[in-house]
């Protein structure tokens, strides 16, 4: 059954891959066959499986022989691996699409530097059906929209701190988190972005005032509190009593 989950996961990291490069190079992300990027050449069965093609190939074009980036492999085995932990922690299928959902976004951020917004609509519709099935009070939900989102929009306005994007995201997962894993969701986020951030700054590639995209870092905050919120919290109170 893993390997069946592994699978899985690593297929729909490939297409959340293939509709991030696809949607930065302007390209219709839902139609149309893939090909090489380098030679043009359409892309069979064989090019395609994930991981496996990889390998196979040894990371080259099967036609040009030019090298196939690396960020294939590595979103295919993200993919894999983050479908095998939520199949280990007992995701629902919701909280599955809620997980791929920031994934996709994060990746488009990253890519694009912007959030589109059909990835906003299809972040909401899963946000409002993981409320209903966590069964939410209002209270939560209102919360859960707000307490982030205020702060943030605050501080986007005095110093542009925030892309406007990310504070979208921000409230719209807050309908399925609520306030509480939304708090927490953001603190690791924070960090991760600190730590994302220190690394690039680091490396030499990015001043202190170039743009950051933060989607990746809501991706890794707000699936780890979606999936541990509750032992992050628990842990959290020992540590303060
Ligand atoms: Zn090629």
């Amino acid at each position: 059954m893993r390997t069946i989950v592994f699978i899985l996961g690593a297929c729909l990291g490939s297409l959340i891959n293939l509709i991030s490069i696809r949607y930065a190079n302007g390209e219709n992300f839902v139609w149309g066959r893939s090909h090489c990027r380098n030679c043009g050449t359409p892309l069979g069965v064989v090019d395609l499986i994930p991981i496996i093609s990889f390998m196979m190939l040894k990371g080259k074009c099967r036609h040009c022989g030019k090298r196939i980036s690396r960020r294939y492999l590595l979103i295919e085995l993200c993919g894999g691996l983050l479908s095998c932990g939520m199949y280990l922690k007992k995701a629902s299928a919701i909280e599955y699409l809620f997980v791929f959902t920031l994934f996709l976004i994060a990746l488009i951020d990253f890519d694009s530097l912007e959030i589109p917004y059909f990835t906003m609509l299809i972040l909401f519709f899963v946000s409002v059906a993981l409320a209903i099935e966590r069964n939410l009070n209002p209270i939560e939900i209102i919360g859960g929209v707000v307490i982030i989102s205020l702060p943030m929009s605050l501080i986007s306005f005095i110093n542009n701190g925030f892309g406007w994007g990310d504070v979208i995201v921000v409230a719209i997962s807050g309908i399925g988190l609520g306030y509480r894993n939304s708090i927490v969701a953001f603190i690791v986020a924070l960090l991760f972005g600190s730590l994302q951030s220190l690394m690039i700054i680091i490396k030499g590639k990015l001043s202190l005032k170039s743009v950051m995209p933060f989607g990746t870092a809501l991706f890794v905050g707000y699936s780890l509190a979606l999936i541990y919120g509750q032992q992050i919290i628990h842990w959290y109170l020992q540590l303060v009593n």
